[in-house]
């Protein structure tokens, strides 16, 4: 008898599912969404991917910087790291979350180093 008390009361409220992705929701600010890399900023050190827990970055010294989006967990520690240890900001964690791919290699992002201007 409760159940079905419960149950009528709940087909006159609105539903707490939303219709996404007809509407977008509302992101609550400092969502960490994405890794975004500053390939100009960064001085391709390698101590993000060095803190990185699941191994989502991987440098090449001096040459490239590589980040997996598979792999990554949105912890923000690279963001930190290279802010207040290296103290270069090249890391940002953005607010979009939208990263549905069929194809793994898409969420890869490979940067290089980019060549100094004579
Ligand atoms: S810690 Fe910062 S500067 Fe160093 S490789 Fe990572 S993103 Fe680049
Ligand atoms: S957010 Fe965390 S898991 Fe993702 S790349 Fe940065 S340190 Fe690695």
């Amino acid at each position: 008898m409760r159940l079905t008390g419960e149950a009528l009361k709940n087909v006159f409220k609105r539903p707490f599912t939303q219709k996404y992705p007809k509407v977008k929701p509302i992101i609550p600010e400092g969502l960490r969404g994405r890794v975004e890399h500053d390939k100009n900023k960064c001085i391709y050190c390698g101590v993000c991917a060095k803190y990185c827990p699941s191994g989502a970055i991987d440098v090449e010294v001096g040459k490239t910087w590589r980040y997996d989006m598979g792999r990554c967990l949105f912890c923000s520690q690279c963001e930190e790291i290279c802010k207040y240890m290296v103290r270069k900001n090249a890391i940002t964690m953005v607010m979009d979350f939208e990263h549905a791919e069929r194809k793994k290699s898409r969420l890869i992002t490979i940067h290089r180093k980019p060549k100094l201007e004579k």
